[in-house]
């Protein structure tokens, strides 16, 4: 197919990082961890001239581990970690309405958070504290992965595929550093990158077998592998607060109306013992902005708002492969919605990864130790916001 795409921080000047990845892959002192993005998954193989069939996400996973990469892990496990995060700090603002600037925002597409900083400052507050999974990921390779498996998190790359330009930037922002004093993630390569990195290793694809990826980091549920798609991110915080507020599970498809490549989306759902909770989801930059000036003059009034820079979301990132004059964010995004629908687990709080990596190593979401590693505010315990402690220990019961 042809696709175009539309990406908020110029796809042109787009800088190659392949050499630096090449020559850690040939370096036997450096152990090499890859993660790659959600929407990657539904991607790559566009430039590989496989047919959808051949494209799966494990022929991926087998075609990174022949290429010689030490780790190959899924940026979806992070992106259940960052639902835990994010659900609880909407739990824990809306407990302590008066404390907060409203509405709350998602913080995982980095050109948007630049837009919102550099466009609307006022609304600094309003954005959730919680670095992006790519970041999530990072911090957590480099602190608990490198104790449980004794690698030297000085001597590891972190190694992101995203479909993303924006991303190659993330990394260096404030805060954007592991426990060890290194950045949480090394290098990152767009989707496009890979496709030419596959290509230049001469791995033979046909003869590759497929495989899953490596543990404890490679698993993830339905509710991590939307975040590429517009929507996703809501649908999978609205699962877990819904949890973490009920104590059992909402249907999984009963925040679908979130979904679908409509520039502006809203709804308002009830939880039972809570009350209305009433969101929006914008994708494409323009709508953002419409959005902000809305919500500015009063004229539209939410609790939680998930923006993602690129129209349909990271489903069509300016990072993915270019083909001329043919949209593919929706048609990509449709098939990351089915593998949710075809999942075995579709709840983030059910990550029996995710939930071991609490019990054995953060402690409960919005910790201490969770804040420090997996938020971008540093002075957080100064601040009336995190004052809510008998939330915090309500949803740290309610997940173990
Ligand atoms: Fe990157 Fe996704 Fe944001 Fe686009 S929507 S800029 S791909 S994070």
């Amino acid at each position: 197919g042809q696709c175009v795409t539309h990406c908020p921080t110029g796809a042109l000047h787009e800088r190659d990082d392949t050499a630096a990845v090449r020559r850690a892959l040939a370096d036997p002192e450096t152990t090499t961890i890859i993660q790659v993005a959600p929407a990657v998954r539904v991607a790559w193989a566009e430039g590989m001239g496989l047919s959808e069939t051949e494209m799966s996400t494990e022929k991926m996973v087998g075609i990174l581990k022949a290429m010689g990469f030490d780790y190959v892990f899924d940026t979806n496990f992070a992106a259940d970690l960052t639902i835990l995060e994010e659900g609880s700090e909407l739990l824990e603002r809306l407990q302590d309405k008066e404390s907060h600037q409203w509405p709350m925002f998602t913080s995982c597409c980095p050109a948007w958070v630049k837009f919102l900083k550099q466009q609307y400052p006022l609304f600094n507050d309003a954005l959730s504290t919680v670095k992006s999974p790519q970041q999530m990921f990072g911090a957590v390779t480099k602190s608990y992965f490198s104790d449980t498996s004794g690698i030297d998190p000085h001597k590891m790359m972190v190694i992101s595929i995203m479909p993303c330009i924006a991303k190659k930037e993330e990394n260096k922002l404030e805060n954007m550093r592991s426990a060890c004093g290194d950045l949480d993630v090394d290098v990152i390569l767009t989707t496009r990158e890979l496709i030419r990195l596959m290509k230049a290793q001469h791995v033979n694809i046909n003869q590759i077998d497929s495989q899953p990826f490596d543990s404890p980091l490679g698993s993830s549920t339905g509710a991590g592998v939307i975040f590429g798609a517009s929507g996703g991110v809501m649908d999978a915080a609205l699962r877990s607060a819904y949890y973490l507020i009920e104590g059992k599970n909402a249907d999984a498809d009963a925040f679908n109306v979130v979904r679908g490549i409509k520039g502006w989306k809203e709804a308002t759902f009830t939880i039972p013992s809570f009350g209305q909770i009433r969101v929006a989801v914008v994708s494409g930059l323009g709508n953002a902005k419409a959005l902000m000036e809305a919500v500015s003059k009063g004229e539209a009034a939410y609790d939680f708002v998930e923006v993602m820079a690129c129209p349909g979301g990271c489903a069509g990132g300016g990072g993915q492969p270019i083909h001329e004059a043919m949209e593919c964010a929706e048609a990509r995004g449709e098939q990351l919605w089915l593998i949710d629908q075809r999942a075995a687990i579709r709840y983030s709080h059910e990550n029996e990864a995710v939930l071991t990596l609490y019990r054995d190593f953060l402690g409960k979401p919005l910790g201490a130790k969770a804040h420090a590693l997996l938020h971008t505010d540093e002075n957080w315990h100064h601040k009336a916001a995190y004052k809510s402690q008998e939330m915090v220990k309500a949803i740290a019961i309610n997940i173990a």
